[in-house]
């Protein structure tokens, strides 16, 4: 069993719920993948990483409750992305 940590939420997780995810959409030619669970590639869909955590941060109450890791690391990632210019 291998473990990885959620590029979005720090969640801390094995094979059986992480997703290669892209943080620039395939379609927009994105190629690279990170390592992200299932809840958060459901909820990023077709958005790049940015567009991402702009929508979280305009819906906090998708950072709370029926989440499987702490509401600080998901904080940490809408940060470090709004941050980036
Ligand atoms: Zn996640």
């Amino acid at each position: 069993m291998a473990y990885y940590t959620c590029y979005y939420c720090g969640h801390f997780g094995n094979d059986v719920t992480r997703v290669n995810e892209h943080p620039y959409p395939q379609r927009s030619g994105g190629v690279t993948t990170v390592d992200a669970c299932h809840l958060c590639n459901s909820q990023k869909g077709g958005k790049t990483a940015h567009q991402f955590a702009r929508w979280l941060s305009e819906h906090p109450e998708q950072m709370r409750p029926g989440v499987p890791y702490p509401d600080s690391d998901r904080r940490r990632f809408v940060r470090r992305m709004l941050n980036r210019v």
